[in-house]
């Protein structure tokens, strides 16, 4: 039988468990919402303080060179790239992940848009898509007109048959954010690839998450964000991996200067930078976007199978513990069991799913809630430990034991 014993045991073993010191949490908190917001890497205190005190402060304007502020995108991009198996040169840090989506969508139609056969006008996504994944896809086909149109799939088992000679792009989150249900990246894309269509990845739950391998599994584009498991900071700067192959052919209307091959000769004519530069739109915040590189520095002393081997343990316990120790009570798992189909992250349902929730947070256990009825509880396998599981089941238990929720609760703006 598990016990805080066992769990203490399982933290004395684990070789990433050092890594927790990297991250300042505050006491009293067992942080389960890096999915959604990471911790705090200490290292970003100093990094933002430097960046405005020294670079921007003393350096002023001369700090887009001296300071190496102008290459940030490209530079933390190729940090980034070997956590999504892209190559140097694939990858911006840059704009947000609904921007980053608008861009590598139109860029898709447009790939699309000389396609032998029937024109291909349709986008493929799911109704359970996030839904600024389904908005930008939405206001892109309705905005070009031309009878593009977004088509919605219900489930898994209907994707296949939804791709058609007539769809242009599949689009799809790699890591559900409600469920943690996880796509198998590459038999999807090799379905997409042989109807014809073109196959998008929001990584957006799966960058720093689960391993991912875009280019073994012949991805067309992705996009994703740095602020949740990659612990960025709030509103940091998203990604967009655009692969060599498809980068001359890459057009996004979004062509500000930055994404010009000589900015600063100041023409008027639109001319897109060589690579990866080209997704690029206009200028950064800088202060924000070079607080990334604290929490991809994070990842360099580790690798994504030590963190996935961590990341199942950790769910594979909270899944057990819940189901043996409350037991009882209505709780209904949505995430998937099976290792391959499952993210970073355990939903359950409960009828009082928000209460439930807003009463955890209360004693200091850090989820959050997603309609309908789901809690979702988000593992970092950089600084949670097996002991944290144990002590938030049974802060869960107590609280579901107590009745210890105000089912008249009023809800805050962000759930
Ligand atoms: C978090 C998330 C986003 C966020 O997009 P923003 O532009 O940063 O607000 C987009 N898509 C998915 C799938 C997400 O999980």
């Amino acid at each position: 039988m598990t016990t805080r014993t066992v769990c203490l045991a399982l933290d004395a073993q684990d070789p990433l468990a050092p890594l927790r010191a990297r991250f300042d949490l505050p006491p009293g908190v067992i942080y389960l919402d890096g999915n959604s917001l990471g911790a705090r890497p200490k290292t970003a205190l100093a990094r933002a303080t430097e960046v405005i005190a020294r670079e921007w402060g003393e350096g002023l304007i001369r700090s887009w060179n001296t300071a190496g502020w102008f290459d940030l995108p490209k530079r933390l991009g190729d940090r980034l790239a070997p956590l999504i198996g892209a190559r140097a040169g694939e990858v911006v840090i840059t704009d947000s992940t609904s921007l980053n989506l608008f861009k590598a969508l139109a860029a898709a139609l447009e790939m699309q848009a000389d396609h032998p056969g029937a024109p291909r006008r349709v986008i493929v996504t799911e109704r359970a898509n996030f839904p600024t994944d389904i908005y930008m896809a939405q206001g892109l086909a309705s905005w070009l007109a031309r009878g593009y149109t977004v088509r919605l799939v219900d489930s898994v088992e209907e994707l296949p048959g939804a791709i058609d000679a007539d769809c242009a792009v599949v689009m799809l989150t790699h890591v559900n954010y409600r469920t943690g249900y996880q796509h198998d990246m590459a038999a999807v894309g090799s379905h997409v690839h042989a109807q014809g269509a073109l196959m998008l990845w929001d990584l957006a739950h799966s960058a720093g998450a689960v391993p991912v391998d875009l280019n073994a599994a012949d991805a067309d584009l992705a996009v994703g964000c740095t602020y949740k498991y990659l612990n960025g900071g709030p509103g940091a700067p998203a990604f967009i991996w655009v692969p060599e192959r498809h980068q001359a052919s890459f057009h996004q209307p979004l062509s500000g200067w930055w994404s010009h091959a000589a900015p600063f000769a100041m023409a008027p004519a639109f001319a897109p930078a060589d690579g990866i530069g080209r997704a690029l739109c206009g200028t950064q915040p800088v202060v924000s976007l070079a607080l990334v590189e604290c929490g991809l520095e994070v990842f360099e002393e580790t690798d994504m199978a030590a963190i996935r081997a961590k990341s199942l343990a950790l769910t594979d316990l909270f899944i057990d513990l819940v189901e043996a120790r409350c037991g009882e009570h209505p709780l209904g798992l949505v995430t998937p069991r099976e290792h391959e189909r499952r993210g970073s992250q355990v939903s359950f349902t409960h009828p009082h799913g928000y209460a439930v929730m807003a009463a955890l947070i209360e004693r200091g256990v850090i989820g959050d809630y997603r309609e309908p009825a789901i809690m979702r509880f988000g593992f970092t396998p950089l600084y949670t430990s097996f002991a944290d599981v144990w002590d938030a089941v049974e802060i869960l238990r107590a609280v579901l034991d107590e009745q210890a929720y105000d089912i008249a609760a009023s809800r805050g703006a962000v759930t």
